[in-house]
């Protein structure tokens, strides 16, 4: 009886570890490179991030935090507020939300160590509505002032989670990268672009419909960096509007997440093959 139940115990012990295992390989994608700094490795100075809400850096803490270790200048934009988000927990009037994230964003940045911030005011699930000569004419020009030699932003048909602001911001900045690099000023745009990519072995197993349209629509990841779990869980805890949205949209703690989401993916390209063919 006895020796039954420690086999009934040791089965469940190597179920849980082959469970874990196994969830544990949908979140690597072993034909990106390795490296401990994308921007080290690519001898970037200078880095820039584009993304569409307070929050979307928390998918780059690995990527911007081992930039800075590496002395790397480091800007980011934030094209709105978030204002329209569901607030997980709620810890403000919903009409306030935007004042809350846009706050929550600045901390988060100063915590990541960027070096400058800006948030704009584009409405929040409204980004592809805004005309395309505005974004793109404030991005290069934002681009122009902080002159990075690699930008950080969303693949522009998968938008790493298929929301429809960070596929327009992915957009948006290859456009303008395409115009600095046409252009005539003393800045012709940032060598390397990186493209933020969800797991996509998880996504296509584990986050249904959204996760396949994400993972037909966006490249293998070329690199993979740690990703910095101290930051992000700090990340979240920063972001208290969203302090729960872990547990909300993947069903499992945040700690718990980021003991098998360990690292970020990238897509890497250089600026000069942006529109040419996929
Ligand atoms: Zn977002």
């Amino acid at each position: 009886m006895v020796w039954a139940l420690g086999l009934a115990a040791a089965v469940l012990v190597l179920a849980g570890i082959a469970g874990f295992l196994w969830v544990n390989r949908l979140f690597e994608a072993p034909e990106a490179t390795r490296v401990a700094s994308l921007a080290v490795e690519l001898g970037a100075t200078r880095v820039m991030t584009v993304f569409a809400h307070p929050d979307d850096e928390q998918l780059a803490n690995g990527l911007i935090t081992s930039a800075k270790a590496g002395g790397a200048y480091v800007a980011q934009v934030t094209a709105t507020r978030g204002e329209a988000g569901t607030q997980v927990p709620v810890v403000a009037r919903q009409r306030d939300l935007g004042i809350i994230r846009h706050a929550e964003v600045l901390k988060n940045g100063f915590a990541l160590g960027i070096d400058e911030q800006e948030v704009w005011d584009y409405p929040d699930g409204g980004v592809p509505e805004v005309p395309m000569e505005e974004l793109v004419g404030r991005v290069a020009e934002a681009m122009t002032r902080y002159r990075p030699d690699l930008v950080v932003t969303f693949w522009p048909a998968s938008g790493a989670t298929g929301h429809k602001d960070h596929m327009r911001m992915g957009l948006v900045a290859e456009q303008a990268i395409a115009r600095l690099r046409a252009g005539v000023g003393d800045y012709r745009g940032p060598r390397h672009i990186a493209y933020a990519l969800t797991p996509p072995r998880a996504m296509a197993r584990l986050a249904g419909e959204t996760g396949r349209f994400v993972v037909e629509n966006q490249p293998a990841p070329t690199h993979a960096v740690p990703g910095n779990t101290a930051s992000k869980l700090k990340g979240w805890e920063i972001h208290a509007s969203q302090g729960d949205y872990v547990r909300r949209a993947y069903g499992v703690p945040a700690r718990l997440l980021y003991l098998v989401w360990d690292k970020e993916f990238y897509a890497l390209r250089n600026a000069a093959d942006i529109g040419k063919e996929d």
